[in-house]
């Protein structure tokens, strides 16, 4: 322990993870901050980190107000009937209101837009998408941020939030280790704003053994943003509203350009159109729902599975019509290129060229996430022009823990934000942390040297784990006395694949089994007590599934209690298989009591507050 040097940073903001949310917090922090220390810490680098490191396609959520394109309105009803009615409007609507101002901000940054060449606008490539050459959009934003902080960290995984000592429920900062140095830093702050980005390898992909790291979220993202909240005693928000994707096979390349571009199309094995084919029993699930348009995403990926479970498959893409043309051939590599490189290569591999052959499509495994097209996360307060008493404690996008805040996939409730919208709301969350330390809320913040200690001896224990318990190593990796990270993670994969719904059993749960994954997943946290680590890059792994293993227990229990299937496919409530919205057309908000770690569970109100006041007039 003595041997990891403790490094001590007081600060004003601190910004947790340099992704798209952190950067734009980083940024506008010192915008309203003038005088404040501002402080990004990140777990990689922050000019290539996070979701957006290789790059980006498009832009997916910008309005286009100054043409009249569309309005924050339009947003909301877009997003709401997306997820099935299940939105925070006033999050939603918030961050509509203000995403065109951050797009314009990355155009004078440098960042290439395409233009229409007709009307000098953005390029859209559907309602809600422009189009950018945006390879270098993270080096980009992070430039910015970098131009704002005091100083940004990189390589430093924040494992812990720090508690004020002296008043209850209110945070103090935050710990993390380096990862190269293996130095222990202490980070105490006046607000904290986590943007740790989602979760991926929760549930068991489908890619293993050595294609393992393929996934199509970033697999580098491991639920901090959700495990350090919900370890603190913050309520979460709609944390069984995983998502699954369809994306082309094995490379999980993008298709939403191929669909709004190209104007390409899925068909079954047999060349025909399968998702009409499930209209009827999908209405019997959802009722009305399935005749919105646009068609929810689960509920095309429902269409899919149903089709593929009964004897479909494989799904095409029919891109072999578009590609003769050599624009749109273009369009479709170079979509590829500047964001999921490895799709061109497993095309590659696998003889495919999409000009001849129409490649396959399959459903990934689900991912838990705030920013895209599903809305798990924190439960915040929304802006005070907006929200409703029960949406409102003060400050935009703080948690239920005084000085913490969300912005991006830590924030749930609002889905649909894309790169664009985290940022946005990394700024809107920054500028009310700014606005919390102005109104003094953050005075007399008492952080012991006792508190950061008890936190080192915590953080470092997998390696003293390991340092003891590899004397007894059988063969291999095999000891009785510890679990290696690897280990832990597959185990963890295992038990949220077959019990909680992963591609084992078709996305398919039950009360029964998830009942038994919480078993399961309570034992894994026992043995996780065991992880040992032999660097400090094993280190980093054990902390990151330490935080894996708790997002999922929050997931389970999230799960377990809404007794309906409201999104098929994402996944099924076998037990409960029908939307229920005499019941359950609410948000559910958990809280996990840090003390004894058990969770409890509520639901509260949705309130839609776009179409509210017509239909009020109306009646
Ligand atoms: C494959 C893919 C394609 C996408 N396509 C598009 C698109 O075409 N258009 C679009 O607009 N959006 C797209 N998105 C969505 C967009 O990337 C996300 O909405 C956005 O990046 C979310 O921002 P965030 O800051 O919450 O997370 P991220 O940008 O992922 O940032 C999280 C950051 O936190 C860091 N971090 C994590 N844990 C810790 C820790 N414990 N300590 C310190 N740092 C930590 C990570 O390293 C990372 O830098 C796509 C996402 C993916 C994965």
């Amino acid at each position: 322990m003595a041997k990891h040097k403790t490094h001590y940073e007081d600060c004003d903001v601190l910004v947790v993870g340099g992704g798209m949310a952190g950067t734009g917090a980083t940024f506008e922090a010192r915008h309203w901050g003038r005088d404040m220390k501002i402080i990004c810490v990140e777990k990689a680098n922050i000019d290539r980190s996070g979701a957006v490191a290789q790059g980006l396609y498009a832009i997916n959520c910008y309005m286009g107000m100054q043409w009249g394109e569309n309005q924050p309105e339009d947003h909301v009803r877009y997003a709401r009937n997306d997820l099935m009615g299940m939105v925070r409007e006033d999050l939603g609507y918030d961050m509509a209101r203000h995403v065109d101002s951050t797009v314009h901000m990355f155009d004078e940054w440098g960042l290439p837009m395409m233009k229409n060449e007709e009307t000098g606008r953005y390029l859209r490539e559907g309602k809600w998408q422009i189009m950018i050459h945006g390879e270098s959009y993270k080096p980009i934003v992070a430039e910015a941020a970098k131009k704002s902080a005091d100083k940004i960290y990189n390589r430093i995984m924040i494992t812990h939030l720090l508690m004020d000592e002296s008043q209850e429920n209110r945070v103090g900062g935050a710990v993390g280790f380096n990862m190269r140095t293996g130095d222990f830093h202490v980070f105490r702050a006046k607000a904290v704003i986590v943007a740790a980005g989602g979760a991926s390898h929760i549930f068991k992909p489908r890619a293993v053994g050595e294609g393992m790291g393929r996934t199509w979220y970033a697999p580098w993202s491991n639920g901090s943003a959700y495990a350090l909240p919900i370890a603190a005693g913050a309520k979460m928000t709609q944390m069984e509203n995983r998502i699954v994707l369809c994306r082309f096979k094995d490379g999980y390349g993008p298709v939403g350009a191929y669909f709004l571009h190209l104007k390409t199309y899925t068909q079954n094995a047999n060349g025909e159109n399968y998702e009409k084919k499930w209209y009827d029993q999908t209405k019997e699930l959802v009722g009305e729902y399935i005749d919105h348009h646009p068609t929810p995403t689960c509920l095309r990926n429902h269409a899919f599975i149903q089709e593929t479970m009964a004897g479909g498959g494989p799904i095409h893409m029919v891109t072999t019509e578009a590609f003769q043309d050599p624009h749109l051939e273009t369009v479709g590599w170079e979509n590829f290129l500047g964001m999921t490189v490895g799709q061109a290569v497993v095309w590659a591999s696998q003889n495919i060229d999409p000009k001849y052959t129409n490649p396959e499509l399959t459903t990934s495994e689900p991912y838990v996430m705030g920013s895209h097209a599903t809305c798990s996360g924190a439960w915040v307060s929304g802006p005070e022009d907006l929200s409703p008493p029960e949406y409102f404690w003060g400050y935009n996008r703080m948690l239920t823990i005084d000085g913490l805040f969300g912005a991006g996939d830590t924030v749930g409730g609002s889905a649909h934000k894309f790169s664009s919208g985290s940022f946005t709301e990394g700024r809107l969350a920054a500028k009310a942390a700014v606005k919390y330390i102005e109104d003094k809320k953050a005075e007399g913040l008492k952080v012991t040297d006792k508190q950061c200690e008890d936190y080192k001896a915590k953080v470092y224990k997998p390696l003293e784990t390991y340092t003891v318990a590899q004397n007894e190593i059988t063969g291999g990796t095999v000891s009785p006395s510890y679990i290696s990270p690897i280990q832990g993670l597959q185990r963890l994969q295992r038990i949220m694949d077959e019990y909680v719904g992963g591609i084992a059993t078709n996305y398919m749960t039950n009360a029964n089994m998830l009942k038994r994954g919480l078993e399961l997943l309570a034992w894994l946290e026992e043995d996780l007590e065991n992880v040992g680590a032999e660097d400090y890059h094993q280190l980093m792994r054990a902390w990151e599934l330490k935080h894996r293993a708790l997002t999922s227990q929050c997931v389970t229990e999230h799960t377990m209690f809404r007794e309906e299937t409201r999104w098929p496919g994402y996944y099924y409530r076998g037990d409960h298989m029908k939307l229920d919205d005499d019941n359950w057309h609410c948000l559910t908000v958990s809280r996990r009591d840090p003390k004894t770690g058990k969770f409890s569970m509520e639901k509260v109100p949705v309130y839609h507050i776009v179409d509210e006041n017509e239909k009020k007039k109306a009646s």
